[in-house]
């Protein structure tokens, strides 16, 4: 049987984008359909454009560093929400076409329309016209959640920020995970009045404690109104204002809300269920270890499956899912070992493997730790401490894990990746000599165990 093309890409972001251009790379013969702009969630309406703001939304902190360094008059002055915002999309600008020009350059064929399936072997564009295809990928990412309460859809979403003409001036953040704790950073280092809520009594859930417990403080000793067990029931309209009633009856008006209450597999309208393909209880698409769904020409990757939703591991789930089909080369992603970064300020949270609350449970693990100033704040009067933790295995001395809480914490953890995943032992970490004055020294030089968990007894 023949077909129009030999792979047809639903959806232009991290994932979709690097399956096409490896396929094609192969020599397949590769379509892509992208319903909004090239670059998808990462590169349009999440890591990147977040990014630049949390690096604009640390200069006053900077300055103020700066002072304690001797630069007496260092203020960062007044900040241009104008002025960033034309750099900012002059910046997704570049990369959207960056993204498209490698796409056609690989020579892929671009349908800037939404597509849905109609068939295992066959999807329709929203002008009407229907393709064939030997393979079909899903890449269409996740979307934000909104709790469900009453007037919820008088909030925004993440993607709303980047889009706003000016900031306002007393925002209510709802949510404790990612993207609560870094826009709830961001707003407040823009100067804007924020407060966070959140449900649990500290942010970050699944995060190691000890990271949990420091970021929840960072939030509030840098100025955000952190409100604890606590959640909005209600939204509605007070004029140009938002009332928010709480869940314990206080009301408060804020002039935006924004919900950070998580991200859901967007599979609306992509018309799955015309080929038969089996969704998970959550609503994800359901895929095996090589990212393909029960019909066997319809693969998926990315946020839409929700196994980690990172935009690094929907790339290599894209990347894999290329070489396997096209490159003779099979392999799959281990989505067991990976790192991640809260990028909050003035220190960010990182993670690989093991938590200290995952070694409790699993027993026969020594844990190393530290806390200490580091000597760039300290100087200019911060009291701000850095924490550092490893997590190894007491039989193979194999390190589990690493947590991190400091000043660039997502670069160092990237680094530390490389050994951790390798499978590096305590050992070769002792080995290694340091580099001195550093933070990152201290992975090094941590010689006793602060604590032991015992392995449970045998029952
Ligand atoms: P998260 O899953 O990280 O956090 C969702 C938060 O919303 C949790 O604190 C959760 O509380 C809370 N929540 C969920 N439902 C409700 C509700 N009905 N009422 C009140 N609170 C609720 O999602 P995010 O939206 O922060 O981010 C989405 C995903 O995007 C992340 O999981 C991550 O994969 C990705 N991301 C990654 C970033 C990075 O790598 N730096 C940055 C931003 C996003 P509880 O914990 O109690 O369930």
């Amino acid at each position: 049987m023949s077909f129009d093309y030999d792979l047809f890409v639903i959806g232009g972001g991290s994932g979709g984008v690097r399956a096409a251009r490896i396929s094609a790379g192969y020599g397949a013969k590769v379509a892509l359909a992208e319903e909004s702009r090239m670059g998808g969630t990462c590169v349009i309406r999440g890591c990147v454009p977040k990014k630049l703001m949390v690096f604009a939304s640390a200069a006053p902190a900077e300055a103020a560093q700066a002072r304690g360094f001797g630069w007496e008059d260092a203020t960062a002055g007044n900040f241009s929400w104008d002025a960033f915002k034309v750099r900012l999309d002059a910046e997704l600008n570049r990369l959207e076409a960056a993204y498209t020009k490698g796409l056609e350059v690989a020579g892929v064929n671009i349908f800037h329309q939404r597509a849905h399936i109609v068939g295992p072997h066959e999807v329709e564009l929203a002008d009407g016209m229907r393709v064939s295809a030997k393979h079909i990928l899903i890449a269409a990412g996740g979307r934000p959640y909104l709790p469900g309460i009453p007037g919820d859809d008088l909030g925004m979403i993440s993607d709303d920020l980047f889009l706003l003409d000016r900031l306002p001036g007393r925002v209510l953040v709802v949510g404790g995970g990612f993207i609560a704790c870094e826009f709830s950073t961001i707003l407040n280092g823009l100067g804007v009045d924020t407060t966070l809520v959140y449900r649990g009594d500290k942010v970050l859930r699944g995060f190691d404690n000890d990271l949990r417990e420091l970021l929840t403080m960072q939030l509030a000793d840098s100025g955000i109104h952190v409100r604890l067990k606590q959640n909005p029931a209600r939204l509605d309209k007070q004029g140009d204002q938002t009332r928010v009633t709480f869940e314990d009856g206080k009301v408060e008006d804020f002039d935006a809300v924004i919900f950070a209450t998580g991200r859901a597999p967007y599979t609306k309208g992509l018309g799955l269920e015309n080929a038969g393909v089996t969704l998970a209880p959550n609503g994800a698409v359901a895929v095996d270890e090589w990212s393909q769904t029960n019909i066997p020409s319809i693969f998926a990757v990315g946020d839409v499956t929700d196994r980690v939703n990172l935009t690094p591991v929907a790339i290599r789930e894209g990347h894999a899912f290329a070489d396997t089909i096209f490159g003779n080369k099979p392999h799959n992603l281990d989505h067991g070992l990976v790192a991640s970064a809260v990028y909050t300020r003035p220190h960010e949270v990182a993670s690989i493997g093991m938590t200290e609350d995952e070694a409790i449970q699993r027993g026969g693990v020594e844990i190393y730790d530290t806390r200490f100033r580091p000597m760039k704040s300290l100087f200019a009067g911060s009291d701000a401490r850095v924490m550092m933790k490893l997590i190894v295995d007491e039989a193979t001395r194999k390190v589990l894990g690493c947590q991190i809480f400091g000043p660039e914490a997502g670069e160092l953890i990237q680094l530390v990746a490389i050994p951790i995943t390798m499978g590096a032992t305590k050992e070769d970490f002792d080995l290694t000599v340091a580099v001195h004055p550093t933070l990152a020294e201290e992975l090094v030089t941590m010689r006793q165990p602060s604590r032991r968990h015992e392995a449970p007894a045998p029952a």
